[in-house]
């Protein structure tokens, strides 16, 4: 089987070799770039399986090249952030990153979370094919298209498979450890609240009103659930 390939993006050498040094030795192939042109480069001519974005580097930043990759991709991104960078990993999060890691940050965990985007990925290239949804949204797991009133709707490799597990159980209200677990992967241990982002933006897509949603609902101190017409 050929390796899966890493591309990290990273102007610190010392944390590059060390992010290296642990995917390495995990059996990834690991990529590695300086700054943002070398890695949209790097990206373009060999496809990585999963991209690991340091915000803060020489050039275009890390945003940038976010927004860059997900024109054309859906690979899962891994954005890396300094504690004094809250809003940027917000940012991160809505313009199309899957996750985001704090530095300083242990290996161990970012080793533990790419493996679970990676589990995630592979298990949406053999989905199972069923139409989910009801008269408003159609939700086509097997093209993995998404419908709202007829229309398509754009959404990023993870706000699918989110907006697929809440759909798969209409009314059913899901803890957002439990969607942790699902749709990142029991191993993933990062914050709860990438959740809450992650559904306001499929909100932003799909409801009429985001501050007011309809379809998928806050089930207040409990979580979310997807609330049927049906
Ligand atoms: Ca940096």
């Amino acid at each position: 089987m050929e390796k899966e390939s890493i591309l990290v993006v990273e102007d610190e050498e010392r944390i590059s070799n060390l992010i290296k040094l642990y995917l390495e030795r995990e059996g990834f192939s690991v990529l590695l770039a300086q700054e943002g042109n070398e890695a949209l480069k790097v990206f373009k001519e060999k496809r990585p399986d999963l991209v690991i974005l340091d915000l803060m580097l020489p050039g275009i930043d890390g945003l940038e090249i976010c927004r860059l990759i997900r024109q054309s991709s859906t690979v899962p991104i891994l954005i890396l952030t300094a504690k004094d960078e809250e809003t940027d990993k917000v940012v991160g999060l809505s313009i199309g990153a899957d996750d985001y890691i704090t530095k300083p940050f242990s290996p161990k965990e970012l080793v533990a979370r790419v493996k679970a985007h990676l589990r995630r990925t592979k298990y949406w290239q053999a989905p199972k094919e069923e139409i989910l949804g009801d008269g408003r949204i159609k939700i086509d797991t097997g093209s993995r298209q998404v419908w709202l009133n007829g229309k398509e709707v754009k959404l990023t490799a993870l706000e699918f498979d989110l907006l697929k597990t809440l759909a798969s159980s209409p009314s059913r209200v899901f803890s957002r450890e439990q969607l942790l677990d699902l749709v990142w992967g029991v191993n993933y241990f990062g914050d709860p609240r990438v959740v809450d982002v992650h559904i306001g933006n499929i909100r932003k897509k799909i409801e009429r009103d985001p501050s007011a949603p309809e379809i998928i609902k806050t089930v207040r101190d409990v979580g979310y659930k997807f609330e049927s017409l049906k």
